[in-house]
């Protein structure tokens, strides 16, 4: 076994070997710019773009016009939003979304505010599920986009995005969903899950980071997008500059494995998932799950150890990687604004820890990390009641 032990896979993954292994001659001897036509070395990066771009859109069952590249989810989102609400403003001002996405969402939103956009954030039960009927009631003629999670990273709470794209349908109005956690962990379909736009990243998926894409529905309606950055005609214009040739091809490696993998993986990591949470509970009390147990994706665990402080969780157990939350926010020691949307107090948000499970997680490493978490919650709830006393 090696430590520390990975188990926050939710912030990023390592790079499978697969995947680098068909990054490298991109980077040494197929080095060309895949917009240079003038010769071979542009021509084999250019199929090399191609061939990742149609195994994306298979994947996702999209058109490989309909897929663009990035450099990450962030970028898709802020793409999604600023250039719906760009080419859509004459329509409406009102977007809808909640108050659960990841703070490129949530961040890219306030900006809009204070353009003149007004944007409804959707609230979320105890699971953190919103209500449909509210998503339903909060429609008016203005609204021009819904922009709503697949799936959560810090509680792992899968959305109902088929029933939430059917309203959107049923109302003209575009369906933008951060398909981040989701995308390689569950079954994900533009067509069957009524999704509009779609934003993704490679490195939750064992590839490389600073690579990503998003989905722009192509037909049936064809949806508008102004670009949010301006220079060459790379991506129809949409995201203009050099591509990032040995990225992109390790996005569509780390792609093609997911659709090769995910369906026996997520068994496999949800058995894992489901050992750490039963081996914790059986040996400790007052451990509760934050979000549903259900809906939840395969490799999610969100656990509240009462009494315990996280921040002293996290500087006692040197051998686990693991989190408070996401990892862009991991530098501040304010609590969960996810964790308290769910009906958390401070102190108990700062009591829980997030815990992402992946490929490269084995059956040791979660018996390892019981038997060490229960180790150390015992050791600092002793101490914490100790000084209870002594106070
Ligand atoms: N959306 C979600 C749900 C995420 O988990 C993340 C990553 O932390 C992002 C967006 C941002 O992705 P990227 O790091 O590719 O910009």
């Amino acid at each position: 076994m090696k430590f520390p032990i990975y188990l926050d896979n939710h912030a990023t993954t390592p790079v499978d070997p697969e995947v680098f292994e068909a990054m490298r001659p991109y980077f040494l001897e197929k080095f060309g710019n895949a917009s240079s036509k003038n010769h071979s070395f542009g021509w084999e990066a250019e199929s090399a773009v191609e061939y990742s771009r149609k195994t994306i859109a298979n994947f996702i069952n999209a058109e490989p016009k309909e897929i663009y590249f990035t450099s990450g989810a962030t970028e898709s989102i802020n793409l999604a939003h600023f250039g719906i609400a760009a080419a859509y403003s004459n329509k409406g001002y009102h977007i809808i979304s909640t108050v659960v996405e990841h703070s490129a969402g949530n961040d890219s939103l306030h900006v809009l505010e204070q353009k003149g956009f007004e944007v409804t954030y959707l609230p979320v039960d105890r699971n953190g599920f919103i209500d449909l009927n509210q998503l339903k009631d909060s429609i008016t003629d203005k609204t021009i986009l819904v922009s709503i999670m697949t799936a959560n990273n810090e509680i792992g709470t899968i959305n109902n995005i088929t029933e939430i794209g059917k309203i959107c349908k049923e109302h003209g109005i575009i369906f933008h969903t951060d398909a981040t956690q989701a995308l390689g962990k569950i079954p994900f379909d533009v067509e069957e899950n009524n999704v509009d736009i779609a934003s993704f990243t490679s490195h939750k998926i064992y590839g490389p980071k600073g690579i990503g894409g998003i989905y722009i529905r192509g037909r049936n309606p064809r949806v508008k997008i102004v670009p949010q950055i301006f220079g060459g005609k790379q991506e129809n214009s949409i995201r203009p500059g050099t591509m990032n040739v040995p990225g992109i091809v390790g996005f569509g490696k780390a792609v093609e494995i997911c659709s090769r993998l995910m369906v026996d993986e997520s068994v496999r990591i949800k058995k894992l998932r489901d050992k750490l949470y039963n081996g914790l509970i059986s040996n400790l009390e007052d451990v509760t799950i934050n979000g549903s147990m259900e809906n939840r994706l395969p490799n999610n665990l969100n656990l509240l150890f009462k009494y315990v402080r996280s921040n002293d969780f996290l500087s006692n157990l040197k051998e686990i990687a693991v989190s408070t939350g996401s990892a862009c926010n991991s530098a501040t020691l304010k609590p969960s604004r996810i964790l308290k949307a769910i009906g958390l107090t401070d102190e108990q948000a700062n009591s829980s820890i997030r815990f992402g499970l992946g490929r490269f997680n084995s059956d040791e490493e979660i018996d390892y990390s019981i038997n060490k978490i229960v180790e150390i919650v015992n050791y600092l709830r002793s101490i914490s009641i100790a000084k209870e006393l002594k106070e």
